[in-house]
């Protein structure tokens, strides 16, 4: 497909989505499959998440007027730039609600972009103190908005409405699978449903952090979360709406070490600089890769960059806390 110049944009909003797919050269080589990765760090706001962001703001904006434009959400940080960029673009202030073990380049970035940034401690889905049940609170104190990514169904809409049209355009109907980690599940919720409606044979699988409950949930239809793995903004324990119903064709479980080596190795070998949720992904890609045999064209997901997690991936003594290898040139 030719790529398109742009010589003028009316606004960041128009700019989300429509992202190249790049060969992933040295996944391909080993599997003998072609594993395609969407690159969704080229987005405005470097992540995967200003899809979801963009739709949710604008499927309110179907639905009503909002006086007071402040919008509140609980995230793992990608989904709070998302919505700060794209509200900033589209007359919002935002509120971003944080557990406090989230990269601190995550928090910055927030703050450099004029979001109100709450951290809360990490607890349990069903404590007050958890990020999502705060942000519920504090957009209901202050009658704004209450984003609501996880259970919102705008978040997999997106997907479904673009970024699975996408794939099916630039592999010319040829891909054969896709597989990606869950955080709200919007992602690989909304492939499904967009590209099954394509192609029924078409296989879905997730990508699963070790430590989260959705390899489980998949496999044996019960999740067991364990909340072990260094990756940030995937791994789940709940059933969210966003994935409620939807019956993927399977799982695999990916380690930080795997997760990591691919990510370090394409630095250096492909000039890719990936965060961790991208090698959960394309581990994935792998052994599904294996699994299906060769010549398959697999897709998958190139969620952000890497300098988003520096402080973790980059740390010699965070790593060695982890019992993790870090790569031999730091
Ligand atoms: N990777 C990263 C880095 C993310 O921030 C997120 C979203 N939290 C995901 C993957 C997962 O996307 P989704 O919410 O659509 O499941």
């Amino acid at each position: 497909m030719d790529k398109k110049l742009n010589f003028f944009s009316e606004s960041i909003i128009n700019e989300v989505g429509n992202t190249p797919l790049i060969k992933l050269k040295k996944a391909s080589e080993i599997t003998k499959c072609n594993i395609l990765g969407k690159a969704e760090f080229l987005n405005p706001g470097q992540s995967i998440k200003d899809r979801a962001a963009l739709y949710i703001l604008k499927e309110f904006e179907k639905e009503k007027f909002f006086d007071n434009k402040v919008v509140v959400e609980g995230t793992g940080g990608n989904t709070g730039i998302g919505l700060t960029i794209i509200g900033s673009a589209m007359g919002y202030k935002t509120v971003i609600v944080m557990p406090n073990d989230q990269s601190k380049e995550k928090i910055e970035t927030l703050r450099h972009l004029g979001a109100e940034v709450v951290l809360t401690e990490k607890a349990p889905y069903t404590d007050k103190k958890n990020y999502i049940q705060l942000s519920k609170q504090i957009a209901k104190d202050r009658k704004a908005i209450w984003a609501n990514q996880f259970d919102n169904l705008a978040n997999r809409k997106a997907h479904i409405e673009t970024t699975s049209e996408e794939i099916w355009q630039q592999t010319q109907g040829k891909v054969d699978a896709f597989i990606c980690s869950i955080g709200t599940g919007g992602t690989l919720a909304g492939n499904f449903i967009g590209l099954k409606n394509k192609k029924k044979g078409i296989k879905i699988y997730c990508a699963d952090p070790y430590g989260s409950g959705m390899f489980s949930y998949i496999r044996k239809g019960v999740s067991k979360a364990a909340y072990a793995s260094i990756t940030e903004g995937i791994g789940q324990s709940r059933i969210t709406k966003n994935i409620e119903g939807v019956d993927f064709d399977g799982a695999f479980k990916v380690s930080d070490q795997n997760a990591l080596n691919i990510i370090y190795d394409l630095i250096r070998e492909e000039g890719l600089y990936l965060g961790p949720s991208s090698g959960i992904n394309i581990g994935g890609a792998i052994k599904l890769a294996k699994y299906m045999g060769p010549n398959k064209t697999i897709v998958t997901v190139l969620c952000d960059y890497a300098n988003r997690y520096s402080n973790k991936i980059f740390n010699k003594d965070y790593l060695a806390s982890r019992n993790l290898i870090y790569p031999d040139w730091l």
